[in-house]
């Protein structure tokens, strides 16, 4: 359900963020999801159809891009994109420390790709009177 609580916090984000705007329809959201949210694409495009059902979002396309994990390592001070081993589950994954690409150590701080963030969203304006 990890997907389904990301894809409600998207539409209402999106929904706060086209308030007061006069818009009909959400046609698109596009969103940048980090690699450390462990979200799968699919199944967050899924959830995001149920999620925004019955709303002026309903039908819209999610467009993710998928952002790298950054570490900083605290042994050797490497800071730097880092791949998730894909040998391990992602359930697994979640929970395992990131690995310094330089030294191998697993004392790191994940510096980035932790958050989904919505880089825009397109919308149909409804024709209206302008005041
Ligand atoms: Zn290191």
């Amino acid at each position: 359900m990890h997907e389904f609580s990301a894809a409600c916090s998207i539409v209402e984000a999106a929904l706060e963020g086209a308030k007061g705007h006069r818009v009909k329809r959400i046609t698109a959201v596009n969103v940048e999801v980090g690699e450390f949210t462990f979200l799968v694409p699919e199944q967050l495009e899924f959830n995001f159809e149920i999620a925004s059902r019955d709303t002026i979002m309903e039908g819209a396309s999610l467009n993710i891009t998928t952002v790298q994990g950054r570490v900083k390592c605290q042994k050797c001070g490497h800071e730097g994109e880092t791949k998730v081993d894909t040998e391990i589950a992602p359930q697994i994954a979640m929970f395992s420390p990131m690995k310094c690409s330089e030294c191998g150590s697993s004392a790191t701080d994940i510096t980035g790709g932790k958050d989904f963030v919505i880089t825009n969203i397109e919308v149909e304006i409804a024709p209206g009177q302008s005041n």
